[in-house]
């Protein structure tokens, strides 16, 4: 007899309220999980590892850095902003303060 078992992840929503994406502009990034689960005959059974979640662009498609290393980074149009709520740098051609929503 041949089972198939094995450690497969699984991407979960943990909510459905989108954020803005930094890196395309739309506001399609949604909080994110993966979780791992030990899966028999693909049926997920018990959760092995639980992910810590993360910003995931559905626009983009692939996790958005927030708060991290990338906003310090070089802005896109050369120009950057303070935030005047939140006091951070961000990229002049957001007209929205990407870390906080603050109008710019
Ligand atoms: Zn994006
Ligand atoms: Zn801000």
């Amino acid at each position: 007899m041949f089972l198939i078992a094995g450690v497969q992840p699984k991407t979960r929503r943990v909510n459905d309220h989108p954020q803005r994406c930094p890196a395309c502009g739309l506001t399609q990034a949604y909080t994110t999980r993966v979780d791992h689960y030990l899966s028999l005959f693909f049926i997920p059974l018990i959760r092995v590892r639980r992910g810590e979640p993360f910003l995931l662009c559905e626009g983009c498609q692939r996790p958005v850095d927030v708060g991290r290393t990338t906003v310090q980074e070089v802005p896109l149009s050369g120009t950057s902003s303070v935030c005047v709520a939140c006091k951070r740098v961000f990229d002049s051609s957001f007209n929205y303060c990407p870390h906080c929503g603050q109008r710019a």
